[in-house]
């Protein structure tokens, strides 16, 4: 199966993509999560990357693009995946519609006023990228990675005032994504709950139905 996981940066798609591959055993593809490996081995694409990233912008259409080109074609993405964070244009759009048929939709939908509550308590590991929170997903040791032991921190862009910038831009540039998947009639709605596991049960049936 194709999936997109679409909705508001902090809605919880990263959370639930890692449930759902897990299930259906095919691999999560985070654009965001490419862009910041990228940084992090200092190649040109993350450093270009990087000042975009932190204002809260997106990073040139192209570029993503070329990212997601070169993932779908890997052969593990050949029985299905799950994309987060892309597409988050219309132009992007189009040209994953050109590379691949897209099955289902999942569109998470979670208020403004939640989603930079929710932001503000969102810590990240430094080394492998795991997503904790202050609230709803405590690590065991307080700043410590439970998978590999590394530091949590806060992403520049999980700020608040960069959470605000992000969000005006999701609804500028990547809301309007939701009518261009009506069009196909892959989208299934789903309403963001505070628990995790609740969001994952309402995702799940959406995806069987
Ligand atoms: P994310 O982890 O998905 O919230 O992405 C973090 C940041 O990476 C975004 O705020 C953008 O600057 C950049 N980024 C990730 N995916 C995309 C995309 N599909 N298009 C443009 N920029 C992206």
């Amino acid at each position: 199966m194709n999936l997109i996981l679409l909705g508001a940066p902090g809605a919880g798609k990263g959370t639930q993509a890692a449930i759902i591959c897990e299930r259906l055993n095919i691999p999560t593809i985070s654009t965001g999560n490419i862009i910041r490996a990228a940084l992090k081995s200092g190649t040109e694409m993350g450093l270009k990357a990087k000042s975009y990233m932190d204002q809260g912008k997106l990073v040139p259409d192209e570029v993503v693009i070329g990212i997601i080109k070169e993932r779908l074609a890997e052969d593990d993405c050949q029985n299905g995946f799950v994309l987060d964070g892309f597409p988050r244009t219309i132009p992007q759009a189009e040209a994953l519609d050109k590379m691949v048929k897209i099955d289902k939709v999942i569109d998470l939908e979670v208020s403004d006023e939640a989603i930079i509550a929710r932001m503000s308590g969102r810590r990240v590991c430094e080394k492998c990228g795991a997503t904790y929170h202050l609230l709803y997903k405590k690590p065991k040791a307080e700043g410590v990675c439970d998978i590999c032991g590394g530091t949590l921190i806060q992403r520049k862009d999980d700020h608040p005032d960069t959470v605000k910038a992000r969000l005006e831009v999701y609804h500028k540039e990547t809301e309007p994504l939701i009518a261009h998947y009506k069009k196909q009639g892959v989208v299934k709605r789903v309403d963001g709950q505070e628990e995790v596991a609740d969001t994952t049960r309402l995702t799940l049936a959406a995806l069987e139905a």
